[in-house]
């Protein structure tokens, strides 16, 4: 590793902690639920839990077969499957009166089904205990196997996400088995299979990809049925991972804002800060809210 980037102003926030925020934060360890929120000490957290009632759970436990050499989930070999995970992520989802919950997972190449029937019946639990509250999934590729997109799409999720998460030549250095165009097929199908459904991606720039990759990689998701796509900042989460090339300035993130939006995205958020499940909230069709 070379020199250090210092991290801009803008990047600098205020924690400051509230009952709201604290009680959830209990709730979670009595329920032994893990929430990206807090796997990633995402600095939303605050605004997302205790304001907008908004949360990330991670299903499937917290080792991931995978290594991206972005992310800070533990990798290695998954404990046994906990068939009553669901339950009780509906419960915390009652408890925590969310309006808006996003389901994603570690990566489980060990299941054949790469952990799909768990998804859906994650979504059918939430429906059933909180029918209020609007599910986004964000699972993996589930190796781009049909039948587990098929098992999954079974249970309708409100919003459909899957991330690209960088640009098609960085993808080796940056993702662990994933590929650029698996990917893209996944997001392909979805689209196909439900067409109402929003279909989101996102991307991490400040990796050492370039203006014309990332619009590339905006004409290739929007080619392949994506409507919402999340620009956000790529942080290092400790320094063994992929150092940060570049700090893009907030008007930096409103170009790519502007760009995607002329590609006919429908929605996007760009920002330092914006993460595939921030404002979230905000991207789900009012029509689709009960
Ligand atoms: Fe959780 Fe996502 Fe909000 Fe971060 S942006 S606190 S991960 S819901
Ligand atoms: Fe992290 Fe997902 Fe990659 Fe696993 S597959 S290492 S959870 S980004």
């Amino acid at each position: 590793h070379g020199t250090y980037l210092r991290k801009p102003e803008w990047l600098k926030i205020r924690i400051n902690t509230n009952h709201d925020y604290r009680d959830i934060k209990h709730l979670m360890r009595e329920e032994r639920l893990h929430t990206v929120c807090e796997e990633a000490k995402c600095p939303n957290i605050h605004e997302c839990w205790a304001s907008r009632r908004t949360a990330t759970f991670m299903i499937l436990g917290d080792i991931c077969t995978r290594g991206c050499r972005f992310c800070a989930v533990k990798t290695g070999r998954p404990t046994e499957l906990d068939l009553l995970e669901p339950e009780r992520v509906a419960d915390s989802v009652s408890k925590m009166r969310l309006r808006h919950v996003v389901v994603t997972a570690v990566a489980r190449d060990d299941l054949k089904d790469g952990g799909a029937l768990v998804f859906a019946e994650t979504i059918r639990a939430i429906r059933r205990k909180a029918p209020y509250c609007t599910i986004e999934v964000l699972p993996s590729d589930m190796k781009g196997d049909d039948e587990s997109i098929l098992t999954l799409m079974a249970a309708k999720p409100d919003i459909f996400d899957h991330n690209i998460e960088t640009v098609r030549r960085l993808t080796k250095r940056v993702r662990a088995i994933a590929t650029y165009d698996r990917s893209l097929a996944v997001l392909r199908r979805v689209k196909e299979l439900s067409p109402n459904t929003p279909v989101k991606s996102s991307i991490m720039v400040g990796l050492g990809e370039t203006k014309e990759e990332i619009i590339e990689t905006m004409d290739d998701l929007r080619a392949n049925g994506v409507d919402i796509l999340v620009i956000g900042q790529y942080l290092q989460p400790t320094r063994k991972h992929l150092d940060v090339i570049r700090y893009y300035s907030p008007q930096a993130f409103d170009e790519l804002r502007d760009i995607a939006l002329s590609k006919g995205f429908r929605h996007c958020e760009a920002g330092p800060l914006a993460r595939s499940s921030y404002h979230a909230d905000e991207q789900v069709d009012e029509e689709s809210r009960r």
